[in-house]
């Protein structure tokens, strides 16, 4: 079960109906939610897609907030959408991830909304960009936007099946360490695109301590107008939260163990980068042997025979094949830079 500070907003992709809203924020009246969210205006890839009800949601939206005393929150893409959601008394805003790729909308929203005090969410954007997610941060910060809160929704990548939106973890580490004064979201719902997959990566954002998460949850998934196969039931939600294991920052007990832990693993990087080291000074001289007998860099043959030792020895040491052939593409990728500045080199 998530603490007490973890923020949690859940709610139906789109608002569909006055009677659908209303049946996801009773089904999660009892979740101790920080927002309920529900989606009025849609940015959609294509055209022809359902692009939201609009303003007439947002009395929907306000009797969420009259009827169980929760705090409602909406996706916003234009000043208008501002206008609209803060003169019907939204509690919170969001800008989505193609509204975050657009750096002039993200700013006429910024100026929008310059002199309110209302909290503001900022998914990252669509491609993998950490300088136009903080860009965004940016905007809005110089518009004297003070509660701001980051959302991770993963990332488009082409040809990706296993993720709707790849997770690239890695990301919003990196906008931790730049950012630690803003909260940091997960929205497992857009990220796997398929509601089985939703508590692992739940979890995951638990165990990076994230600060919260936002899930799309509705009253009858299967017959969403948008994000059907990502959506889950209010009681599935519910069941997700209760199954989330927490973890603490640091300070708890056990960290003596944790301290000697971490000096092995430092010891271990150490020795990582004096090996990537010695390979890199190998790779040189193999580039300069290439280039003395009138070689091409990239010898598929050997790339295909170190690929495949490297997979077997992984599988052998009861490692993930998939994640050795990832840092194995990698070195490969950086020698043969070397091997080619090696060229360039003797030609100056
Ligand atoms: C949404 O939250 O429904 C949505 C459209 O998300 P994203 O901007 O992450 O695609
Ligand atoms: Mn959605």
């Amino acid at each position: 079960m998530v603490q007490e500070s973890f923020t949690l907003i859940a709610g139906p992709c789109s608002a569909e109906s006055r009677e659908q809203v209303l049946a996801a924020a009773s089904g999660l009246k009892e979740a101790g939610l920080s927002y309920f969210r529900s989606g009025i205006w849609k940015p959609r890839t294509r055209p022809g897609a359902f692009e939201g009800v609009g303003h007439t949601g947002l009395p929907w939206l306000q009797e969420v907030q009259a009827k169980f005393g929760m705090k409602v929150c909406v996706e916003v893409a234009q000043p208008r959408h501002v206008e609209a959601a803060l003169e019907a008394g939204i509690d919170m805003l969001w800008i989505g991830a193609r509204t975050t790729a657009n750096p002039f909308q993200v700013q006429e929203m910024a100026d929008c909304l310059r002199g309110v005090d209302v909290p503001v969410a900022v998914k990252n954007p669509t491609q993998p960009d950490l300088a136009l997610w903080s860009g965004a941060f940016e905007r809005l910060a110089g518009a004297g936007i003070r509660q701001l809160s980051a959302v991770h929704r993963g990332f488009t990548v082409h040809g990706q099946k296993k993720y709707r939106n790849v997770p690239l973890w890695q990301i919003p580490i990196d906008f931790r360490s730049g950012h630690p004064e803003i909260p940091l979201l997960n929205d497992p719902s857009h990220i796997t695109g398929k509601r089985g997959m939703v508590p692992d990566v739940a979890q995951m954002a638990m165990d990076l301590g994230f600060d919260g998460l936002m899930v799309e949850v509705h009253p009858d998934p299967d017959s969403a107008w948008t994000d059907a196969a990502q959506q889950v039931t209010p009681a599935r939600f519910l069941d997700i939260i209760k199954g989330l294991e927490t973890r603490v920052q640091g300070n708890g007990k056990g960290r003596e163990d944790l301290s000697s832990l971490r000096a092995e693993i430092d010891m271990i990087d150490e020795g990582i980068v004096d090996l990537l080291a010695r390979r890199m000074g190998i790779s040189e001289e193999i580039g300069r042997y290439k280039r003395a007998n009138g070689m091409t860099i990239l010898q598929i043959a050997r790339w295909n025979q170190i690929l495949k030792q490297s997979k077997t020895s992984a599988v052998e040491q009861g490692l993930n094949p998939g994640f050795v052939e990832e840092v194995f593409k990698a070195i490969h990728q950086a020698s043969i830079s070397t091997q080619r500045m090696t060229l360039t080199d003797q030609e100056d």
